[in-house]
């Protein structure tokens, strides 16, 4: 199936789709969706990923062996790698067992042959956008147009999902005032439509309410000390999240990033007693 890819602004275009959109600059594609045969027609000299989750990188591998140069954060490398590697972190590096890597396992890594942070050429400038993962990198290209990925999720995901997966909530909130601050006229978040600037700007306001929402609702629930494991519970109950492996798995890490923040901000403490790990607002 070949896509025809939307003009935004200049030579900057989107192939928008359902699963990941992808934006296209003279040969340059920024993240990729499922198919690559969407890009047939449209030669792809270069991907840009945004971070190490393979639903952004999903046809770098076939893009790679035509020819295609793949450029990723730093941090991100070898999660784009070997996305096996996500496994092994949600479950503190204890090996896990093969059911569970069957379960979560999705798909191949595709060897990096640049780092984001030297990437020059095309009018495109790589945008530190950390929070969703350690080395989550925007893109922004000559003609305006941001390329997001994860840092802001628009309102539609969060009434699907009221626990965006997000390993540090505060770095998410530096990220989304930095996309404040930067020159664009157009944003394209890795999920969801094409937006201009000014709605742009509400779907970060609403990312950041929701956010703060989510952290308050959990400092109320601290307010009698919980585990760690009470914690993930009752926010994944709140959130209305299904209850199965993968959404338990990606919320372990999310309900921590929350709970860290909250320590960090000094409205929380961390103890352990009779061998569990427990957490108290204050
Ligand atoms: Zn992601």
């Amino acid at each position: 199936m070949t896509g025809q890819p939307r003009r935004l602004a200049g030579d900057t275009y989107v192939f928008e789709a359902s699963t990941t959109n992808s934006g296209y600059v003279s040969g340059v594609l920024i993240d990729t969706g499922p198919e690559p045969s969407v890009y047939d027609g449209h030669p792809v000299m270069n991907v840009l990923i945004t971070h190490g989750h393979q639903d952004h990188f999903s046809s770098a591998p076939a893009l790679r062996l035509a020819g295609a140069r793949i450029t990723a954060p730093r941090e991100e490398v070898a999660l784009v790698e070997n996305p096996e590697v996500h496994i092994r972190g949600m479950f503190s590096w204890a090996r896990p067992s093969d059911e569970m890597v069957n379960k979560l396992f999705h798909g191949g890594g595709v060897k990096v042959d640049a780092y984001a942070d030297e990437w020059r050429g095309y009018g495109i400038d790589p945008i530190p956008l950390p929070g969703h993962t350690l080395g989550h990198t925007g893109y922004l290209t000559g003609d305006g147009v941001l390329f997001t990925g994860d840092a802001v999720y628009e309102m539609p995901i969060w009434s699907r999902h009221r626990l965006p997966y997000a390993i540090d909530p505060g770095l998410v909130r530096s990220s989304l005032s930095l996309i404040e601050g930067l020159d664009f006229a157009w944003m394209v978040p890795g999920h969801g439509v094409a937006v201009d600037r000014d709605e742009a700007f509400e779907h970060i306001a609403y990312h950041r309410d929701q956010m703060d929402l989510m952290s308050e609702r959990l400092h109320e629930m601290i307010a009698e000390p919980l585990t760690t494991e009470q914690a993930i519970a009752a926010m994944s109950s709140l959130a209305g999240l299904s209850d199965n492996s993968a959404q338990y798995w990606l919320a372990v890490t999310t309900v921590k990033g929350y709970l860290s923040d909250l320590l960090r901000q000094g409205r929380a403490e961390f103890f352990v007693r009779e061998h569990a790990g427990w957490w108290h607002a204050l």
